[in-house]
């Protein structure tokens, strides 16, 4: 009897071509699947002994989980901030796992993947036409993107105190200060021992702004009596997609002495179109910057980049390298991607990046930019010209923010909305109200989408 490997490697052709074909099905009916789950899956908890061969574990797959499958990446899945993916992208991912280099040095070894990611960032950069002194990489999400840039900032706070944290360990006050951060930043906070209790608030602008109110940041700066900081600074708030004032801070970073990091992971994208590039005017002097590649550049789950500046190369080296030895002198003559940040052993993440901006280049993003945005105003149309609902928040640019006139009715119509399996959308809770948020970042949403869903809206109005 042969067993299930031998067989399995034997008919590789056959198991590909059926998965490729799945995979068509797929991606040419995510329209009509449903945004909505619907049943359970009982989980199996022995492992078969002989095993079933690919073919049978893709029938088995097919009859447990795939039916239960929601069209996360079809283009009414405005929950969250959720991108689709391009062709290319996925024609990237797919070769990523095939030729399944672990992405580390860029000579020798033959290793040419963290070549191909050295030049994704470059492309990156080249989009959100920021400079090229940034030295970048691609980790698993915006999470993981803040987390390593609030690791090098961290380092350069002991620095300032003639302090090696990452080898001496934590010890003193680290400041942080902030307006409106994302969850994932706190979360950082928290696990880089900096105490995700520690922020220092900084006020946000009023009038139903959820940017930093720079007034307010520079006093908060003189009650440090010149101690070093970290700023954490946001280009795109996820609620109301708000923007801190880049150019007034980049006035501060003149006076006073702290590491400046901007989280854009979707806002940065308003950097691809001329309309929406004076968002971010400025961040190209911030230390670090996270982008997800996840959202709104429609490459798959797990992707996105961090962008620390280049004079900082030490200090990142000082915080990720992988060997006990201190690392002196030059860390890019021996290369390698597993001392600048948190993960060793990688696959070739930036591939699926890679392809969709060689593929679709500047045009192609900017396009999707503005596609989203104006989807995203004609949906803002809709809840301003309809009595019931109310916007929280203007739209700038990619998200709408919610709520119904009524804001006790807001669970009740959002659920009837979501099961329809229509479209996804996600509650939130902003300036003491119920709301609900609408986020568009996929490339296959379009005008109709926005008629189709406003419809149901509509009726659901009539039911309640
Ligand atoms: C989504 C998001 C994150 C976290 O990103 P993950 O990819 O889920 O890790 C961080 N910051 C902002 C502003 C975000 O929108």
């Amino acid at each position: 009897m042969t067993n299930k490997l031998t067989t399995d490697l034997q008919n590789l052709d056959a198991i590909l071509t059926t998965v490729k074909q799945q995979g068509i099905d797929y991606l040419n009916n995510v329209e009509e699947r449903s945004t909505a789950s619907s049943g359970e899956v009982e989980i199996i908890r022995d492992l078969n002994v002989t095993g079933i061969g690919a073919i049978e574990a893709l029938k088995q797959f097919n009859e447990r989980f795939e039916p239960v499958m929601v069209a996360s990446s079809g283009p009414r899945y405005w929950g969250f901030v959720t991108g689709g993916t391009t062709p290319a992208a996925i024609a990237g991912d797919w070769l990523a796992s095939t030729y399944d280099q672990n992405t580390q040095s860029a000579k020798g070894n033959g290793d040419v993947s963290a070549i191909i990611e050295l030049e994704a960032i470059q492309l990156l950069l080249s989009l959100f036409n920021l400079p090229k002194d940034y030295f970048g990489g691609f980790v698993t999400g915006a999470t993981l993107s803040n987390f390593t840039c609030l690791a090098v900032a961290r380092q350069w706070i002991g620095k300032q105190m003639g302090k090696d944290f990452a080898r001496e360990g934590l010890s003193g006050k680290v400041n942080v200060l902030s307006a409106t951060p994302h969850s994932s930043s706190i979360k950082s906070l928290s696990m880089l021992g900096l105490g995700s209790g520690n922020v220092i608030q900084v006020n946000v602008l009023p009038g139903n702004r959820e940017a930093l109110d720079v007034t307010d940041l520079e006093r908060k700066i003189q009650a440090l009596n010149d101690e070093p900081f970290i700023l954490i600074s946001s280009a795109g708030t996820v609620n109301t997609v708000d923007f801190d004032d880049f150019e007034a801070i980049n006035h501060l970073k003149l006076k006073y002495n702290f590491w400046w990091h901007i989280d854009a992971a979707f806002g940065g994208f308003a950097a691809c179109s001329p309309k929406y590039s004076h968002l971010v005017k400025g961040w190209e002097n911030a230390d670090s910057i996270t982008v997800d590649c996840h959202k709104w550049l429609n490459v798959p789950y797990e992707s996105a980049v961090f962008f620390v500046k280049e004079k900082h190369q030490l200090l990142q080296v000082a915080t990720f390298q992988n060997s006990n030895a201190a690392y002196l002198g030059n860390p890019m003559e021996n290369f390698s991607y597993l001392n600048f940040l948190p993960e060793n052993s990688r696959r070739l993440k930036a591939l699926p990046a890679w392809f969709t901006l060689t593929s679709y280049g500047k045009d192609g993003y900017q396009e999707i930019v503005e596609s989203n945005v104006e989807t995203a105003l004609k949906f803002a149309d809709f809840i301003n010209e309809n009595p019931n609902f109310e916007l929280l928040a203007p739209v700038r640019l990619n998200t709408v923010c919610f709520s119904l006139t009524n804001d006790n009715l807001v669970t009740t119509f959002l659920d009837k909305l979501n099961a329809s399996g229509k479209v996804f959308m996600t509650p939130t809770f902003y300036n003491g109200k119920k709301g609900i948020r609408a986020a568009f970042v996929n490339c296959r949403t379009k005008n109709e989408d926005v008629d189709l869903v406003t419809a149901i809206m509509s009726k659901i109005l009539t039911e309640l």
